[in-house]
């Protein structure tokens, strides 16, 4: 980002986003507490730059935008605007801005751009004196790709991912954080052993399960509305060299479930459950990104997916019947990590023993070898492509949900089958989650049912497509059948009170706004959810 350097005085004139109180101000407090801010002018390419994010469906201008370079820095700007006169503004946290509506934007506030306190890393193999286990203490404006790269040094990882990397600690920790991994160790939320908070009244608190709790599970999940992370300790385990990697299509969707829900059953035997397990909805089409040619790695099982797509390919030939004439097909992916050591034939009975159980289509899976740090970083290949074509800065109505297990299947009849359309144009994810890997303590928000689904709608709004309003609309509809099935939205963002209290239910909604007076009393933080107002 080029921000505008304004000098103080110039930013206090009249083109200024904010009202001229306002203004006044931020310029006394920059003044008085030698804060660093950068103003911006209304309209100009700094103020429009800090105003996106990854939905490109929200813009909201802010007033000034903080480079922090030290905690102290953050802690003395929330305590400026908490004790001053001033009862609009507020301050919105920025990890790399990759919400889709509006989240870490602050209407006329600050924005904190936590980039800037990147780089502050600490890898302990053997823990501290605190504590034993392996941890990294990352910034909370670090990314999830340069943590890997940092902890890989020392044959270390977290447990927990995201599909994607280029999200910023402190981005996934105030949701959740969940991809395959998280049916065996939680979500990412759950890795954490403790951080450093800067609270709505400008505290710099280190909580943990045992310190400070309340704080502590306030913020994980929390929807930045308790305070801003500043450093988290996330566990290490021992990290995979490599990974088998695999891909398994379905034309029953009740086939599909049952083996994606018992790869996510606690099995007894862990040497022969997958490490990773996530599922999708495939488009009988040749779409790039949800149809056929999304779903092998190798130009050769291209030709064989084509094959079978026209239904010409002997194996299996009832399934493949079923696969060419089915609208919406379904695809596995598992991945199991090994280590060099471990090829041979021994791996290779390892995987087979895994994959019998499994009722897939025998001539449709595909599967590769790749180091861990690749799969992990899979998504970055799309990205590079995609930008390489000019789609990546396009608008992204996205829609996350959880929908409990107990009604996957009408959900499947309701809206794979029938909602979608076939021309979609971005992947859809659907895979099993277990709730006892959550813990109800955090202030994340999941279906009151042992095994839920995440299931994702990822699209892109392009010129050529249907246009983002309808597309907006259609997630609308989706979201109301997963509240009718008492399903969740995940990364949620509503406009009405009595929308947030449904979401949260009656219990964790009270705690929920009691946390709210207790760490932000002012309603200062993450205006861009759109919970609490602004109150002195
Ligand atoms: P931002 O968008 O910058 O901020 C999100 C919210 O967190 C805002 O309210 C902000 O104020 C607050 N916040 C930011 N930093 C801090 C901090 N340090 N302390 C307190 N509050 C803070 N999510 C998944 O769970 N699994 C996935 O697999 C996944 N894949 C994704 C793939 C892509 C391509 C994209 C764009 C998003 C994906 N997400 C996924 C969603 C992502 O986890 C969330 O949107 C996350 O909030 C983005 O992190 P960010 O750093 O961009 O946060």
């Amino acid at each position: 980002l080029h921000l505008d350097t304004t000098p103080v005085a110039a930013a206090a004139s009249a083109s200024c986003v904010l009202e001229n109180a306002d203004c006044k101000i931020l310029e006394l407090l920059q003044h008085n507490h030698g804060l660093r801010l950068s103003f911006l002018q209304e309209n100009t390419s700094s103020a429009v730059a800090v105003s996106r994010d990854w939905g490109l469906i929200k813009h909201l201008q802010p007033a000034a935008v903080l480079h922090p370079t030290s905690v102290h820095e953050i802690a003395e700007l929330i305590r400026a605007v908490a004790s001053s006169s001033s009862t609009n503004l507020t301050i919105a946290a920025k990890g790399v801005g990759h919400s889709i509506n509006g989240q870490s934007q602050a209407d006329k506030g600050v924005v904190i751009e936590m980039s800037t306190m990147k780089g502050m890393m600490k890898v302990m193999p053997y823990g501290d004196e605190d504590c034993a286990l392996p941890f990294v203490e990352a910034s909370g404006g670090e990314l999830w790709v340069d943590v890997l790269q940092a902890t890989l040094k020392e044959g270390l990882a977290p447990n927990s991912w995201t599909d994607y990397l280029y999200l910023t600690v402190g981005g996934t920790l105030s949701n959740a954080g969940v991809s395959g991994q998280t049916f065996r160790h939680g979500p990412q939320i759950s890795s954490v052993l403790q951080m450093e908070v800067v609270t709505g009244t400008g505290q710099i608190v280190t909580c943990s399960p045992s310190k400070q709790p309340e704080l502590f599970f306030a913020v994980l999940g929390g929807l930045g509305q308790f305070g801003i992370i500043t450093k988290a300790r996330i566990l290490l385990v021992p990290a995979p060299q490599k990974v088998r990697w695999i891909r398994a299509m379905y034309s029953d969707f009740e086939v599909f479930r049952r083996d994606q829900e018992m790869l996510i059953s606690e099995m007894e035997d862990q040497l022969h459950t997958f490490d990773y397990v996530e599922g999708f909805v495939m488009m009988n089409n040749q779409d790039p990104t949800n149809g056929w040619k999304s779903v092998p790695f190798s130009p050769d099982a291209d030709q064989a997916v084509s094959a079978m797509s026209s239904s010409t390919l002997p194996a299996d030939p009832d399934a493949a019947a079923a696969a060419a004439s089915s609208r919406v097909l379904y695809y596995l992916e598992a991945a199991v990590g090994y280590n060099l050591a471990d090829v041979g034939p021994a791996l290779e009975k390892r995987v087979e023993k895994m994959l019998a159980p499994l009722s897939f289509i025998r001539s449709l899976m595909f599967s590769t070898d790749v180091s861990y740090f690749k799969f992990l970083n899979r998504i970055h290949d799309l990205e590079l492509s995609l930008r390489a074509q000019q789609l990546w800065d396009v608008p992204h109505p996205w829609l996350n949900i959880f929908v409990p297990a107990s009604s996957i299947t009408t959900f499947d009849s309701l809206v794979f089958q029938q909602l979608v359309p076939v021309e979609y144009g971005g992947p859809i994810l659907v895979y099993p989650l277990n709730r006892n890997k959550w813990d109800r303590r955090t202030a994340a928000v999941v279906p009151d049912e042992e095994v839920f689904y995440l299931v994702a709608f990822l699209r892109n709004a392009l010129p050529s497509g249907p246009g983002l309003q309808s597309m907006l609309d259609a997630n609308a509809r989706i979201l109301r059948v997963c509240e009718d099935l008492n399903g969740k939205h995940y990364l949620p963002r509503y406009t009405e009170e009595e929308q947030w209290k449904r979401h949260f239910g009656s219990e964790k909604w009270t705690a929920f706004v009691q946390h709210k007076h207790m760490f932000d009393p002012h309603a200062i933080l993450a205006p861009g959810q759109n919970i609490f107002p602004r109150n002195q």
